[in-house]
């Protein structure tokens, strides 16, 4: 009867695994060439700066309009595209095109000259070696000045091979790029990385800002890192701000800047344009 059973039970689960291979398969051949055939575009959503609540950059996200299936979640097609490499093909395309588009705000609308973009960078990209020299190209291409651009890294990319990454992230931010360690809060190493890893700020995982009003320790955790961010220097990005309530109390806990459905979802292109006119 267990013999059955187990074997029952293992055909199901193989299945089961069968199709989910096969789902990231297909999804990779869909994937390839995504691009050139324009299904890929990217969403921008507003920054603010809490002291005088401007906006004062978007992040830029990949979308994904698959011709049968429709929008499809970065959250499945970008690990699809990192586990397979064609990352590697799309980044630099996704690279080009933020600041491409960040150089035609501030070139078509007034008082955007100061505005910043940021990209998503994932850590086959890092590992890839040609980060540097790709975004120095990007930026001499589109005309965008270093400081414009902004990189937004994981944690799990920074500590899988932390001295060649250090060397790449120190170049990059001597040309004048800003770096920063996206959903922070979420690895294992927190704050004592930051010693080490050259970084200009860390974005808090909006994990921690989801409950910051509800959970005292969420909060306790949220102002030290605000706090110890400050004492090294480098700045801090809330993200997932959906009420006002959390915006309040991080401008209070002196919480650099916000992103988030509050303040603005990612849009495309031409809507982020109408927003900033
Ligand atoms: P992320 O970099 O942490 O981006 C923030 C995610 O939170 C975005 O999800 C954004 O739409 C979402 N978000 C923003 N505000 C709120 C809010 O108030 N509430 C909630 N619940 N969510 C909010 P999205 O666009 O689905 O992207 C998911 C992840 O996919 C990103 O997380 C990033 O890790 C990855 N990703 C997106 N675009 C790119 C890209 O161009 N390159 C790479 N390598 N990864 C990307
Ligand atoms: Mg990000
Ligand atoms: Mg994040
Ligand atoms: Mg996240």
């Amino acid at each position: 009867q267990a013999k059955v059973a187990g074997k029952s039970c293992y055909r199901f689960y193989s299945r089961v695994m069968d199709q989910a291979v096969e789902r990231r398969v297909r999804m990779e051949q869909d994937l390839r060439g995504a691009w050139e055939r324009g299904e890929l575009s990217l969403a921008y959503q507003p920054l603010y700066r809490l002291s005088d609540g401007k906006l004062v950059g978007a992040e830029a996200l990949l979308r994904w309009r698959h011709p049968e299936h429709g929008q499809v979640s970065p959250a499945l097609f970008v690990d699809v595209a990192e586990q397979s490499g064609l990352i590697e093909a799309i980044g630099p395309q996704v690279l080009r095109a933020a600041c491409m588009d960040a150089r035609g705000w501030q070139r078509d609308l007034p008082g955007a000259q100061g505005l910043f973009v940021s990209v998503n960078v994932s850590p086959r990209q890092l590992r890839a070696g040609d980060l540097a020299a790709t975004t120095e190209a990007v930026l001499r291409e589109s005309g965008l000045a270093p400081q414009h651009l902004h990189i937004e890294l994981t944690e799990t990319a920074v500590i899988a091979d932390e001295a060649r990454v250090s060397s790449v992230l120190a170049r990059l931010r001597n040309s004048g790029v800003k770096v920063w360690l996206d959903d922070f809060g979420t690895g294992f190493s927190g704050l004592s990385h930051l010693r080490r890893v050259p970084v200009d700020g860390v974005k808090i995982d909006r994990s921690f800002i989801a409950d910051v009003l509800r959970d005292p320790d969420d909060l306790a955790l949220t102002t030290a890192i605000i706090a110890m961010a400050h004492s090294l220097g480098i700045q801090v990005v809330a993200e997932g701000v959906e009420k006002e309530g959390q915006y309040a109390i991080l401008r209070e806990r002196g919480c650099d800047m916000a992103q988030g459905y509050w303040l603005g979802h990612p849009v495309a292109n031409a809507e982020f344009k109408r927003l900033l006119a």
